[in-house]
């Protein structure tokens, strides 16, 4: 099985997990298989790591720690710069590896690898740009002087639907910081985390500063990790049921928590929009990744004057869309991740269907092994059908119409997430005013991706705490240090 992901890939695929700069078997927690979502067949196993195995990561980062906080910022920021250029040498076998774990098209995982290695670039060039205060105090009397000190070890954990970016934008901030990390993936697709890992040690990251941990028992060995008093932080992504577990966890030690967590993008599209332009924006805002992203527009609001132009154009763009394996050149959109995700979206779409909704196309699974589903477009949703209130996480779009400036802003904000929303208008003002009123931390204006290294990304309400990207990821891995001084 190995040798196939060999073969597949070009290069050495590490199925270990990776403790103080040694790949081990781990301490008889055994294996697991990891599943190609477009055969439903294994590809290979991978060491399934235990509660003594993630103590065993803490020491390791522990032991790292003192030595890599004190390595100076541009030899820290050199390495990185390395793995960019690594990960940019390896592009296409990273890509194929990816594409292998978790299905989606070559073209988008190509895109990822792009944008994970960016992460790396960005905080090369972030390290060497720590800055402090130093103030006269308003009474006069002494200076206030604010450094920034790495926080320490911290435990990062990631999703399966962005296997490389979500752990880079979780390393890259980290280890410029001067930051000892354990990395936990998602138990679908371990295998490119272990990949990028190889990498930052192939680019002189020293043993220690970057452990990883794969593990199906996510549950136990987190929690052990949490509950290590050196342990001093957390950056998840995922789900925000499991991030409110965490939360709870976190607050045992008081850990320091930077949260990225699900979300319900809403996509509004004004009738001064240029529609052209509006339906290649619903493209990628819906399906890279095939709609398996925390930034997926969810809910399409449109003006009832721009709708049926915008519903025709955009049905046929997904109809012609070529569904299968992600490791097909021809493939728009690949296999779902596994079984119940797709599950989930063949039971959304039904209900939405029930509710009165209209499928333009799409709408069910094709007839093959691996876990596809068709592109769909649903017209005429009502507003208050439960579709709306799902996050989807798959090739279906649900087209609400609407009239009211006023009506579709309290529609966009009625839920307990706040990632992301887009909009669509001609109208600048308009557009501003809109984007003010959302409740997300993230708004793309005539734009369908905002996903960008130099900026800051995360969410309001229930979609998380903090942000990834910019200086403000950076700042997420330190402690901010006040020393009041007199001379
Ligand atoms: P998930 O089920 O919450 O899993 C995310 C990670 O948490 C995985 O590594 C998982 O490990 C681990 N995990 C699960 N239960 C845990 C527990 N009790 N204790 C400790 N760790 C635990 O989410 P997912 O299904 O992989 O990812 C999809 C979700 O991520 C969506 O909601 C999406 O919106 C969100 N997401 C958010 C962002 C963002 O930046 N805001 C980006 C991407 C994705 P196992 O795989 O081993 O279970």
């Amino acid at each position: 099985m190995t040798a196939n992901l060999a073969e597949l890939t070009g290069f050495d695929v590490p199925t270990r997990l990776l403790v103080g700069g040694e790949w081990e078997g781990g301490r008889g927690g055994g294996t697991f298989p990891v599943i190609d979502p477009a055969t439903e067949e294994p590809l290979t196993e991978v060491a399934d790591g235990t509660v003594e195995d993630a103590l065993d990561a803490v020491s390791a980062a522990y032991a790292a720690l003192p030595a890599w906080a004190a390595t100076p910022p541009r030899q820290r920021a050199e390495m990185l710069r390395r793995t960019f250029e690594l990960m940019t040498e390896h592009n296409e076998s990273l890509a194929r590896l990816m594409t292998a774990e978790n299905g989606k098209s070559l073209r988008d995982s190509r895109a990822e690898v792009t944008y994970a290695a960016e992460f790396f670039r960005w905080y090369a060039e972030e390290a060497v740009r720590m800055e402090g205060v130093l103030m006269t105090a308003p009474a006069g009397g002494n200076r206030i002087l604010v450094t920034r000190q790495p926080v320490g070890v911290s435990v990062l954990i990631t999703p399966w639907n962005f296997p490389a970016a979500m752990a880079t934008r979780k390393i890259g901030p980290a280890l410029a910081a001067g930051c000892t990390v354990i990395l936990k993936p998602a138990s679908e697709t371990p295998l490119t985390a272990l990949a990028v890992a190889d990498l930052l040690a192939q680019a002189g990251v020293p043993a220690g500063v970057v452990n990883v941990l794969t593990s199906t028992k996510s549950g136990a060995t987190v929690s052990a990790m949490l509950n290590d008093p050196r342990v001093r932080k957390l950056s998840f992504t995922g789900s925000t049921e499991t991030g409110r577990v965490l939360l709870r966890q976190a607050a045992e030690t008081v850990v320091n928590c930077s949260m990225e967590l699900g979300g319900n993008a809403p996509f509004i599209i004004f009738d001064d929009a240029d529609i052209d332009a509006a339906v290649e924006g619903a493209l990628i805002a819906k399906m890279r990744n095939a709609g398996e992203a925390c930034t997926a527009a969810n809910r399409f609001y449109v003006h009832d004057a721009a709708a049926d132009q915008f519903t025709r154009a955009f049905a046929a763009r997904l109809g012609a869309m070529v569904v299968g394996p992600g490791l097909e050149e021809s493939t728009d959109v690949g296999p779902l991740v596994n079984q119940p995700t797709r599950a989930k979206v063949a039971d959304a779409v039904q209900e939405a269907a029930g509710a009165g909704g209209q499928v333009l196309t799409g709408g069910s699974a094709p007839r093959r092994r691996g876990y596809f589903y068709e592109p769909t477009v649903i017209d005429k949703v009502p507003a208050a059908a439960p579709i709306l209130g799902t996050e989807i996480f798959g090739p279906v779009a649900p087209v609400v119409r609407f009239t009211d400036e006023a009506d579709v802003i309290r529609w966009a904000n009625d839920t307990e997430y706040g990632l992301v929303s887009y909009v669509y208008t001609a109208d600048l003002a308009r557009g501003l005013r809109v984007s003010e009123a959302l409740e997300t931390g993230m708004v793309g204006l005539n734009r369908g991706l905002v996903s960008d290294p130099a900026a800051p990304f995360g969410g309001v309400k229930q979609s998380g705490i903090g942000r990834e990207g910019a200086h403000d990821g950076l700042l997420e891995f330190t402690e901010t240090k006040y020393i009041a001084t007199s001379w």
